[in-house]
């Protein structure tokens, strides 16, 4: 039998229905959905998604954006489940067409390539990630011999790290020197020239950088022509974890829609935690009066998350905030269980601890994958994966050492990108220094030659190699081509594969688990319809490591969560363990002192605990080792409790050690002597 029309709606509270229905009929004044942690507001953006197609809303009209690419294809997932209720089995067909469903960067990338043409640029762009650019980045300041004369000029990652802040800021070089990085102020001069430099050299090489895909499309935004088709393509525009988002990506927003009609976004202050990245909480808080008519505001004050014990931590935690928007969080999961707050000795007895409650629970029937493990930054959670790792705990990791950081699956990659923009020079680069006989200089030569001929492989053919690379360059120049040619994908993956094989047994001593990475890498690209759409989602969203081999493992297998705080956003689990709650790490060393920069380890903190639906431990090792790995061991401190946690919110937790202290030698109990064992033994022999 049909469900009644807007069943679904019978599942939210009357302020979440508000903000589903809002402007039915119509697009509506903008929308701002403001709330704390677990109030449903991603659970509500699905909602209102759903109910915009129910109501007749053209799907490929609606642009949904996410902080990642694995939180939109999950939101759209839910939007099916949740438009089924009422369309059946049409929903499948609807939601389909909700192909605009990604990251910024992502939705940048497609929409860049769609206008091309128009902008000068030529569509067949690669884009860099973070290491590509830090390399182009030293390679300009090699060039303009900055790195020689200057030998205290900022290194190639600062470079890059001033570089984007300022693109992303919209800001001036000197401010953001001043605010953010005093210690190079004295080169504003080198810099300037260093970053034209660099945008010249993306231009000459047809590559983007992750900033680009952001910059172009504001820019693109600010031509009248190609704005009004950008503003005519998208009914809806909805965004996620908006708290997160810096000022180019408010300024495309506005662009995309001036008068604010058809705008919906969603967000917490008190969860904002990427101002290095130039995220900008003034976005959400200025968001109301951004646009000629008021934004209509809904506020989400129960929390369907958590249970009351967790939830009054965590309000406890935020609530000692210097700047606070109280918001008042209130649940219905009662619970007697308190979080702990758990003494160890150093970071082994941490990795124990973790071990021996995760597979408690386990027994008692969580699953792994329903708890996770996090940490501030990604190597703490080293010395717990060789513990998990020796247990057979398997475990997937988020935001750590991505799979693409691996040197063959990069070798790999740069080819195949080699082979769809020849003028990205990162990428020939590394590929032809693949060659034996082939270092930098002969690399550049080459890539030079091609650059100079009238096509690129004939650049290639008649280049002039070394004589130890002779042997190999025609199968190189044979590859090349073929790849170049007539696209055949995925069988182009297997091609490339291929050829890599004998040089990848040449490089590395442990080929054969690298080449079980490759066949897996081969499986993801199976899943993408072209080489340009493989490259463009791997290099903006690359798969997560693992414990396995490498790769994403199956999804029916059970696994435990390892994640940074940052890449845990959004998401839940049952329990919840929080490594190194102590300071030095929660908050940083560095960001004492700075105000701002401390109270946003305070919400960092927060974001960490109000993860835990039912049960929360805080890990505070007495040693913290800093600087890196423990297994060097001579950098430790000795470290004290997270100053976010002050003595007069310490009842919200229970507070044990463990491994248990050891009873006192004497209340031990005296047993009683039952056998005399001493007068059998004698007895033996008698
Ligand atoms: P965060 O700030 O961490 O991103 P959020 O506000 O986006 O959190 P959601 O992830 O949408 O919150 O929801 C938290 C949990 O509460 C989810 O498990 C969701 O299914 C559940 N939930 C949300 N609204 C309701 C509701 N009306 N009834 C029952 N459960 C709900
Ligand atoms: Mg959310």
């Amino acid at each position: 039998a049909a469900a009644a029309p807007d069943d679904y709606l019978a599942e939210l509270n009357a302020a979440q229905r508000s903000a589903v229905v809002h402007g039915e009929g119509s697009a509506g004044e903008p929308l701002l959905i403001i709330a704390g942690a677990g109030s449903g507001k991603t659970n509500t953006l699905a909602h209102r998604v759903a109910h915009l197609i129910v109501k007749g809303a053209d799907p490929r009209r609606i642009l949904l954006m996410t902080f990642s690419r694995r939180a939109a294809s999950e939101m759209t997932r839910r939007v099916e489940r949740i438009a089924a209720k009422v369309l059946g089995d049409k929903a499948s067909v609807m939601t389909e067409g909700l192909t605009w469903a990604g990251t910024f960067h992502a939705v940048g990338a497609r929409l860049l390539r769609d206008h091309a043409l128009e902008i000068g640029l030529d569509a067949a762009f690669t884009i860099h990630d973070r290491e590509d650019s830090a390399d182009l980045m030293s390679f300009v300041r090699h060039e303009l011999g900055l790195s020689r004369t200057e030998s205290r000029f900022p290194a190639k990652g600062t470079c890059l790290a001033i570089y984007s802040r300022t693109v992303n800021a919209q800001a001036e070089l000197e401010a953001v020197l001043a605010k953010s990085f005093p210690w190079c102020g004295g080169w504003v001069e080198e810099l300037k020239t260093l970053f034209s430099t660099y945008v010249e050299a993306k231009q000459a090489q047809n590559v983007l950088d992750y900033d680009d895909l952001l910059l172009w499309w504001a820019h693109m935004c600010e031509e009248p022509v190609i704005a009004e088709q950008l503003r005519s393509r998208f009914d809806h525009i909805l965004v996620d974890e908006y708290q997160d988002t810096n000022r180019l990506q408010a300024a495309i927003l506005a662009a995309l829609k001036p008068d604010g009609r058809g705008l919906t976004v969603v967000g917490d202050d008190a969860q904002s935690i990427y101002s290095f990245r130039a995220a900008e909480v003034r976005n959400i808080l200025d968001f109301p009066n951004l646009f000629p008519e008021p934004a209509r505001i809904v506020t989400l004050d129960r929390n369907y998350r958590s249970t009351n014990t967790v939830l009054e931590a965590a309000n406890a935690v935020i609530g000692e905030a210097a700047d606070r928007f109280s918001k008042n969080l209130w649940t219905e999961r009662r619970s007697a269980e308190r979080p702990l707050l758990v003494t160890v000795r150093d970071d082994a007895a941490q990795a124990n601890y973790i071990c021996n409650r995760v597979l408690e629970e386990r027994e008692s029937g969580t699953a792994l994958r329903a708890q996770a493990v996090l940490f501030r930054a990604s190597h703490h959670s080293g010395p717990l994966e060789v513990e998990l790792t020796r247990r057979n705990i398997p475990f997937i990791k988020f935001g750590g050492l991505k799979f693409l950081d691996a040197a063959h699956v990069k070798d790999l990659l740069a080819l195949l990108r080699f082979a769809e923009n020849p003028r990205d020079r990162v990428a020939g680069f590394r590929v032809m220094q693949l060659l034996p006989g082939i270092g930098p200089s002969a690399a550049g030569a080459a890539v030079e030659a091609m650059e100079r001929a009238l096509d690129p492989i004939l650049g290639l053919q008649f280049f002039k190699v070394p004589t130890r690379a002779e042997e190999d360059w025609p199968a190189f120049v044979e590859l090349f081509s073929a790849l170049r040619g007539r696209s055949a994908w995925p069988a182009d993956f297997e091609r490339a594969r291929l050829w890599y094989e004998p040089h990848l047994e040449r490089l590395h001593e442990d080929a054969a688990a690298r080449r079980a990475d490759l066949l897996q890498l081969e499986q993801i690209a199976g899943g993408h319809p072209s080489r340009e759409r493989f490259l463009t989602d791997l290099t903006l969203d690359p798969p997560d490591a693992t414990s396995g081999e490498a790769g994403p493992p199956h999804l029916d297998e059970d696994y435990l969560i390892l994640s940074t705080i940052h890449s845990a956003k959004g998401q839940e689990w049952t329990k919840v363990f929080v490594l190194n709650a102590v300071d030095g790490c929660i908050p940083i060393d560095l960001a004492v002192g700075e105000r701002d920069d401390l109270e946003e380890e305070r919400r960092l903190l927060y974001v960490a605990m109000t993860r835990a639906k039912d049960t929360l431990h805080l890990v505070t090792p007495q040693r913290f080792y800093v600087n890196g790995q423990s297994a060097r061991g001579d950098r430790h401190v000795y470290a004290s409790r997270t100053r976010f946690i002050p003595d007069h919110i310490l009842d919200r937790f229970e507070h044990i050690s463990w491994p248990p202290p050891l009873a006192e030698p004497g209340r031990l109990p005296q047993p009683e002597v039952r056998i005399d064992l001493k007068t059998k033994m004698r007895g033996m022999w008698r």
